[in-house]
């Protein structure tokens, strides 16, 4: 294998056998996802595919490869399945690759490298889009771009009969690779709605169930509400979300659990990206979201 990228295996303890669905343990095909919303990290994609405890919990979400240029890193051994397709013969027979919505020529290059590396292995795979399996956005701007996909791997091919390769000289990745550093309160693995149904994260000035964080007469779940919204924030951070001072959400006040309209801004660009109603209010819908949904 030719391995034009940095490459990490940091297994994920989320998958099955591919008998589990039907299928035989080698794959056949190779669905393309995306991780749902621009500017996520790399790590983060990866860390929240493991799930909280490293690999070793249950996410009830997992793909085999995480692509960024120049680096590739595998969670699940291609003969066993992921749990990406939402799909019993998706995910019983394919590979699932996550890429970066971006999709830079640096991320597209390292993408074709990856599949012309799968199919050196397992002969010449189908190539899906996730929407052929289920109903979904994903993968985004891939999804047109499956036919190129397969000329590109069919040239890497060509290339490397001749000793070549089309692969650009390896660059650093986009971003350098810091610590997932969660802001404020530390959130722990997934809370419930700590408040009653039809309660949300709002403004100081809304209703009795509009929880801004300003006032502690009252915990809910255990927790002042200034305490659950710090988590919330915290949560989309830890998705990859860049939140904080100086960052592109609360960049202000950072998290300091207070409702205003820094976090109204963050909710509404969270409940965008999600395709959830964007009311700029955190309600339970868009809570689950952030605690209980995988990032695609
Ligand atoms: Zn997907």
């Amino acid at each position: 294998m030719a391995r034009n990228y940095d490459f990490a295996f940091k297994e994920s303890s989320n998958s099955s056998t591919r008998s589990h669905y039907g299928h035989g343990s080698k794959p056949t095909g190779i669905t393309i996802h995306h991780w749902g919303s621009t500017g996520q990290k790399f790590e983060n994609v990866v860390a929240w595919l493991r799930g909280p405890k490293g690999g070793t919990s249950n996410r009830g979400s997992s793909a085999h490869y995480v692509v960024e240029a120049g680096r590739v890193n595998q969670l699940v051994g291609d003969s066993r399945a992921a749990w990406h397709a939402g799909s019993t013969a998706g995910n019983g027979s394919t590979i699932g690759v996550e890429c970066r919505p971006e999709m830079s020529d640096g991320d597209w290059a390292t993408l074709v490298q990856l599949c012309a590396d799968i199919e050196e292995e397992h002969g010449s795979m189908k190539y899906y889009g996730h929407k052929d399996w289920k109903s979904t956005a994903c993968p985004g701007s891939y999804y047109a771009q499956l036919g190129k996909l397969v000329k590109d791997v069919n040239a890497e091919h060509a290339a490397r009969k001749k000793g070549g390769t089309t692969a650009p000289k390896p660059s650093k990745p986009s971003e350098p690779s810091k610590p997932n550093r969660p802001v404020g309160d530390v959130p722990g693995p997934g809370y419930d709605f700590p408040w009653p149904s039809g309660h949300y994260i709002g403004p100081k000035s809304g209703p009795d169930r509009s929880h801004s964080g300003f006032y502690k007469n009252r915990k809910w779940s255990g927790q002042y509400d200034e305490v659950w919204l710090k988590r919330f924030a915290s949560q989309l951070a830890l998705r990859g979300w860049s939140v904080g001072k100086g960052k592109t959400y609360l960049s202000k006040f950072g998290n300091d659990g207070r409702f205003g309209a820094e976090y109204e801004a963050l909710i509404r660009a969270f409940q965008k990206s999600q395709g959830l109603a964007i009311d700029g209010l955190g309600g339970r819908d868009t809570w689950d979201e952030a605690f209980k949904k995988p990032v695609t």
